[in-house]
């Protein structure tokens, strides 16, 4: 499928026609990935971060989070929770937080292979390659690094350099997932969908893109606006809905766009997340890369607490990954409001996602 296709699909609204769509995607799915779903559980090491993401609500720049660490100890606890809930994936995923040294991770990712053995998948920013190549070492066994979008201008506004950090090209996280790969990683990407600025066309890259990477997971979810970040304080979310919604631009946000040098879009080539984006981005993510992994992520359940996550599974996806974190921390990692699953403890989470699973006839991994 090629750009111009990808991007037809994308503004396609007739019923009909989505529904073939969504039957092309399942069947796609179904003979390249059967109907297991991987469930990966989700560990949030800490929210500290030093980087200033004008979407992310956990910002440095946020100075009305409560930050927190989890400690070595919890993090094998949960892992070992995982073990025991079956689970034969844990995701530990983290703000950009360097406090964590090289070696500290190192040692927790050896405790938690020792004590489980379970496969352990990273998420925890960019790194120097020499902390990639220890916790290769170590026994970590996949990263995620998504590369948010595609367009090298929208990618640079969005992601400002701070005082330490200089890396604000979308190449930079293109070239850092070879290396990724080529330190024996898997890896795996994505993109929001719906930021200020990125234009349907731009989106359509992105997917194709996907096919390009050769990537073993494809991570994507609607951009929910956070209040207490800069693109959040201009583009509100819909109450309703929490998704981001455009019309002609205001002076306000003109002003703000060409301060940060956010592309602004005529309407109509503005990608706008409703409640069916999400899905026609996993169903054509099926469709480039039939065999890939891909999740139907916790922003697209945080828009549908119901039936997001069964949509995202009937329309594509093969993972899920229920959030594992002690329950305490949940609502501090708050990257978007409203978080699917924040206030529930490890079991119930795990208990909604195998129930959800076989709800759609389908049967956990
Ligand atoms: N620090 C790590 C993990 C980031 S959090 C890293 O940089 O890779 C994981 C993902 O959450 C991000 O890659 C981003 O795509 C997504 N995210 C962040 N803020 C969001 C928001 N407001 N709405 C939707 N998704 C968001």
């Amino acid at each position: 499928m090629n750009r111009t296709e990808i991007a037809n699909w994308l503004r396609e609204t007739r019923p009909k026609r989505l529904a073939e769509l969504w039957h092309l995607a399942d069947e796609t799915r179904r003979k390249n990935v059967g109907d297991g779903v991987f469930l990966r559980g989700l560990i949030e090491l800490s929210n500290h971060c030093r980087r200033r993401c004008l979407y992310c609500g956990i910002r440095a720049d946020n100075g009305t989070v409560t930050r927190y660490r989890m400690t070595p100890n919890e993090v094998v606890e949960t892992a070992i929770l995982a073990k025991k809930l079956g689970y034969g994936t844990v995701v530990i995923q983290s703000g950009e937080d360097f406090s964590y040294s090289k070696e500290s991770i190192a040692e927790i990712i050896e405790r938690v292979k020792n004590e489980t053995d379970i496969i352990v998948t990273l998420s925890l920013g960019e790194r120097p390659e020499e902390d990639w190549l220890a916790w290769k070492k170590a026994g970590a066994n996949r990263y995620l690094l998504r590369f948010e979008t595609s367009s090298p201008a929208l990618y640079r506004a969005i992601h400002p350099s701070a005082k330490t950090v200089t890396s604000i090209e979308v190449g930079d996280r293109l070239t850092m997932l070879k290396t990724l790969r080529e330190i024996g990683y898997e890896i795996g990407s994505g993109v929001m969908t719906g930021l200020p600025g990125q234009s349907w066309d731009d989106l359509a890259a992105d997917i194709s893109l996907f096919g390009e990477l050769a990537l073993d997971m494809i991570g994507c979810g609607p951009f929910l606006p956070h209040p207490q970040t800069p693109i959040g304080k201009y583009f509100p979310p819909n109450p309703k809905t929490g998704l981001c919604t455009f019309g002609e631009l205001s002076e306000p946000q003109k002003t703000f766009c060409a301060e940060a040098g956010i592309p602004m879009l005529d309407p109509a080539e503005q990608v706008v997340c409703d409640a069916e984006l999400p899905f026609k981005v996993i169903a054509l993510t099926r469709l480039v890369c039939p065999k890939a992994n891909i999740p139907s992520t916790t922003a697209i359940a945080t828009v549908d607490p119901v039936s997001g996550r069964k949509l995202g599974l009937s329309r594509g996806a093969n993972v899920i990954m229920p959030n594992l974190t002690p329950t305490q921390y949940r609502k501090l990692y708050s990257i978007y409001p409203n978080k699917a699953a924040s206030t529930q403890s490890a079991e119930e989470t795990d208990q909604m996602a195998r129930q959800h699973i076989l709800e759609i006839g389908r049967f956990p991994r």
